[in-house]
């Protein structure tokens, strides 16, 4: 049976096994219940393999950490398909459904995961039963690999390579069609300011690479007069009130992924701003409070003295992204995002002077470089060429025009020799949802089960092209 025809009479299944791994929370929480990233991304897990031999596919688990369904061919050289099951935490904010209990709604599948990264998996599962079911033959073995901890660190992928080897070419269905041939490099710092004994609460954000859509503070000193005048001028996205004789103060935002800040607002930003001006706070933490938001006026590393921008891959981002009460102190982490051609190092610098500027102290700061395959422009090279016939193939499908392109967002693409992201999102395509709502770690998350027929078709299409291209 051609694809396509194969497709839409397996439509319902591959909604219902999207629906199946949707509804499991599966954010990793490593060493929780005994195993690798919690008892949540071992049963998401546990759940895909039994699809995978349903589907006559052989499964494999490596120690919980993560699993393949993996197709023989002809020879042991793999073509990798690198998929992740675990999810952000659910944020606030959601409408449609709760965000583990998915629904379908005009085409659209809603819950936490269901774009990011399970519905793309499940295509990606279907290309391969295909394949099985038409009994068409392969020079490679393919494998799709199924992490449990993509979000929170990739200690999974570590944890495959550290075992394993690599296939000598893969994808990674978790961004946008057609090629993604570069990510930005991310600098995470995570620092500390100092705070008297009058703040008694202070959070915000609940994941380091999202904005932060909710902030809050419980403040010591409840003067009933000053609290009402407060509320009365205070803007719509603020809320005032008491809390046991305190001042609780909550800041609204929206959500939005660290790599694409534009379509969010930063709670903890409006938090800090507002509670400086109000006067409710020490003089000493409002010099704490200042950093917070003069060194994030805008998404862009302003205010870190960093900002900088390429062609390739857009401008530098950075994002104050969780914040909380430690130790005494208030503990905010950095989720800074710079362009494929920058050097990570002098942002390093530059970034950290500004932060020990304002008085803070930087507790951890890591580097994870990003990719840039220069390559992958390059038709003369093998991996130019692929990259250009994986273009082809979307063009072909969709009908439309597409370019490579290079991305803030970081996915496994960036550990793996050869890698390259690969759909199933499409840029100029809109979520039936309001700002702030709709993509990947925002709330009402959803997928259009049309693009992911359409990515299984791509994705079957691409394992054939790549077969045989490949040594
Ligand atoms: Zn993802």
């Amino acid at each position: 049976m051609e694809i396509k025809e194969w497709l839409q009479s397996h439509r319902e299944e591959m909604i219902g096994d999207v629906m199946e791994l949707t509804a499991i929370e599966s954010v990793s929480r490593p060493g929780e219940g005994g195993f690798p990233f919690g008892s949540g991304c071992r049963k998401v897990l546990h759940r895909a393999l039994v699809l995978v031999e349903r589907y006559g596919l052989e499964a494999e688990n490596l120690e919980d950490y993560c699993g393949s369904a993996v197709l023989k061919g002809k020879s042991g050289r793999e073509i990798g398909f690198f998929s992740h099951l675990d999810v952000v935490p659910e944020g606030k904010g959601w409408e449609k459904t709760k965000p583990y209990e998915p629904i379908i709604e005009n085409g659209w599948i809603y819950g936490r995961g269901s774009a990011d990264n399970k519905g793309p998996a499940v295509a990606v599962l279907y290309a391969l039963r295909y394949l099985k079911e038409s009994g068409i033959s392969l020079k490679h073995t393919l494998r799709q690999f199924y992490g449990c901890d993509e979000e929170r660190g990739m200690k999974d992928a570590e944890y495959y390579l550290q075992h394993r080897k690599p296939p000598v070419f893969s994808l990674v269905p978790d961004c946008a069609f057609p090629v993604c041939i570069g990510e930005k490099g991310k600098l995470r710092i995570v620092c500390e300011g100092k705070l008297s004994d009058k703040v008694f609460l202070l959070r915000g954000g609940d994941g380091e690479n999202s904005v932060p859509e909710k902030a809050e503070i419980v403040l010591d000193g409840l003067h009933e007069e000053e609290l009402e005048e407060l509320k009365g001028s205070c803007p719509h996205f603020i809320r005032i009130g008491e809390e046991n004789e305190k001042i609780k103060v909550e800041t609204f935002g929206r959500a939005a992924h660290a790599a694409q800040p534009e379509d969010g607002e930063s709670a903890v930003v409006l938090l800090a701003r507002f509670i400086c001006d109000c006067g409710l706070l020490e003089e000493s933490d409002c010099e704490t409070f200042r950093f917070l938001w003069e060194a994030f006026p805008d998404a862009y590393g302003k205010g870190l003295g960093v900002e900088c921008e390429d062609e390739l891959s857009g401008r530098l981002t950075a994002v104050g992204s969780s914040l909380q009460l430690k130790d005494g102190g208030v503990r905010l982490c950095i989720d800074i995002r710079c362009p494929v051609t920058a050097d990570l190092q002098e942002v390093e610098v530059k970034a950290r002077q500004v932060v020990e500027g304002y008085g803070w102290r930087i507790c951890e700061l890591v580097q994870n470089p990003g990719y840039y395959r220069r390559d992958g422009g390059d038709c003369r090279s093998d991996v130019g060429r692929a990259v250009s016939r994986l273009t082809d193939i979307c063009q072909e499908v969709y009908g439309r025009t597409f370019a490579p392109y290079c991305m803030g967002g970081g996915t496994y693409a960036r550990k793996l020799p050869n890698a390259f992201g690969y759909g199933p999102g499409l840029s100029f395509q809109k979520k039936p949802c309001p700002p702030g709502h709709g993509k990947g770690h925002q709330p009402d998350e959803c997928v259009y089960v049309e693009n992911l027929l359409y990515a299984a078709e791509i994705y079957v299409k691409a394992i054939l092209m790549l077969d045989e291209m490949l040594e």
